[in-house]
């Protein structure tokens, strides 16, 4: 009796995070959608200047970016999940790797270069899909600028030896709680957040962020304080060979 009480109350818990999960899903592909009629009813409708319709196109422009971004992610990781995806593996150096993806993410969401401080301690060689990096620190990135109310501050620190590469990504947002953080990595699971209640999300992202390093045999831990001190991502891959 008490096995059964406690499957029911798994699947009510997994089915309201699937509910809020298709609610947030739905106004993420809305929110763009809307904006995008939204600027093209007023250029077919109004006599706008040449520099408003450049201005209304670019943000069209960007959401179709986000639209395709967010289709392109859910893609991926099904056929990851899925065993489908042909691994496109390739071997760099971390050092090249890390600086050319870390600043194109943190570029593409328009932080301010200060934002950011990016350390290197050696090289080594790592076998890395570059596509779906892209994603981590596109997804670390865009949580760290949702996940805060002061001036961002993101300091990356990576140190290469001869067995890992371990990648230290901390930014000075809200933090998260002790009690919440084993959560965060779970599918859907998100944490509603008093002092910033509309930010925008899926509750997929950490997740896709785990199951990818998982993919290249790494993982992925988190570390906060507590609310109101940051919160610090750890990363650790597998290097190969000896340092460069
Ligand atoms: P989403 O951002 O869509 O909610 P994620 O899977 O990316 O989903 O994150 C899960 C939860 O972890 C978020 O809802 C948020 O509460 C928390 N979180 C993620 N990154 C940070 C961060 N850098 N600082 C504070 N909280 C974070």
């Amino acid at each position: 009796m008490v096995l059964i009480f406690r499957h029911l109350n798994v699947q009510i818990k997994l089915t309201s995070l699937y509910d809020n999960f298709i609610a947030n899903i739905t106004h993420e592909l809305k929110s763009p959608l809307s904006s995008i009629q939204l600027y093209l009813e007023t250029l077919m409708i109004r006599d706008v200047t040449v520099e408003k319709q450049k201005e209304f196109l670019k943000q069209i422009f960007n959401d179709t970016k986000r639209l395709q971004n967010l289709i392109n992610s859910i893609l991926e990781i099904s056929a990851l999940e899925n065993k489908k995806r042909k691994d496109i593996f390739s071997e760099k150096s971390a050092k090249e790797f890390f600086i050319k993806i870390i600043k194109n993410s943190a570029a593409n969401f328009k932080s301010k270069d200060e934002a950011l401080s990016l350390s290197i301690i050696g090289d080594c060689k790592i076998k890395v899909d570059e596509q779906l990096f892209k994603m981590v620190f596109d997804n670390l990135i865009d949580n760290s600028i949702k996940y805060s109310i002061n001036e961002l501050k993101i300091s990356v620190l990576i140190s290469c030896n001869e067995k890992n590469v371990e990648i230290y990504f901390k930014d000075n947002g809200i933090g998260i709680e002790l009690n919440k953080q084993k959560n965060i990595f779970k599918k859907f699971y998100r944490i509603y957040a008093n002092d910033i209640p509309n930010v925008r999300g899926t509750g997929l992202g950490l997740y896709w962020v785990r199951e990818i390093i998982k993919n290249h045999r790494g993982n992925i831990s988190v570390f906060s304080e507590g609310i109101g001190r940051g919160a610090t991502f750890k990363i650790v891959l597998p290097a190969y060979r000896n340092n460069i």
